[in-house]
């Protein structure tokens, strides 16, 4: 069975489409959206003032609102998988696009049959896209709970792409972007002092070389290097003491 990830092309776990990185990737752009949608929320507010009779003759006043937010977190039709090589995700907005993807998730997982211990037959499932709250939190967290499954399925990169772009729109509309810092320890790899570890990101990755290391490689990579550089740099702002 192929073990490569449909998006990155780094190695997956048997059976699965995407790699845990870009897993971890899907994880915090859904875990995000909840606080995006209150930003984007806020960017709703009049930009400008009421219309001021008898000024100085706009024809029309203009838009209280910005469409773009308007698009992003109105009703609509989300269509994940009608046109999958196209570009449907266009327009679609936060609610109907995960709304949409939750169906098509939960109509996949197929009912399983089986016999229990007194020999009835008893079937299980199938899922119901049905979470707690029906808001963008709610819905997020339903595709983050079923998302073990969703790497398993052909589909999983549509839903990244869509995903990727959904959080390039928004972000380009709340001007954020992923927190960033950079790590202590230089790169294994290259030497450069650029290990960044990004919040939507599962490795810290350099930014010189591209080297990537997961947090637990990280953390022993940094015991094994930082003492002795520690060491170094005292050794060198400590004035010396020479002999009177
Ligand atoms: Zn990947
Ligand atoms: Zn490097």
């Amino acid at each position: 069975m192929d073990t490569t990830c449909d998006i990155c092309h780094h190695t997956t776990a048997t059976g699965r489409y995407l790699c845990e990185a870009c897993a971890y990737r899907v994880r915090a752009w859904l875990a995000g959206l909840p606080a995006q949608a209150v930003l984007l929320q806020r960017l709703l507010a009049p930009a400008v003032g009421p219309a001021q009779r008898g000024g100085s003759g706009r024809a029309h006043s203009p838009l209280p609102v910005d469409l773009r937010v308007l698009d992003l977190l109105g009703a609509g039709h989300a269509v994940p998988l009608e046109d999958p090589h196209g570009d449907q995700t266009g327009g679609v907005p936060v609610g109907a696009l995960l709304t949409g993807w939750a169906h098509y998730i939960a109509d996949d997982i197929l009912p399983t049959v089986y016999f229990d211990e007194r020999g009835a037959l008893r079937r299980v499932g199938p899922a119901s896209a049905c979470p707690r709250s029906g808001d963008i939190a709610g819905w997020a967290t339903w595709l983050v709970r079923y998302l073990p499954h969703t790497v398993t399925r052909p589909y999983a990169a549509e839903l990244y792409e869509q995903l990727q772009e959904l959080v390039a729109r928004i972000e380009r509309l709340t001007h954020t972007r992923p927190r960033r810092r950079l790590r202590q320890a230089p790169c294994p790899d290259c030497s450069a002092f650029a290990l960044m570890e990004q919040e939507t990101e599962l490795h810290i990755t350099c930014d010189a070389c591209g080297h990537r290391l997961t947090p637990d490689e990280y953390t022993a990579h940094r015991d094994q290097v930082m003492p002795a550089l520690t060491a170094l740099a005292l050794r060198m702002i400590t004035p010396r003491t020479t002999a009177a």
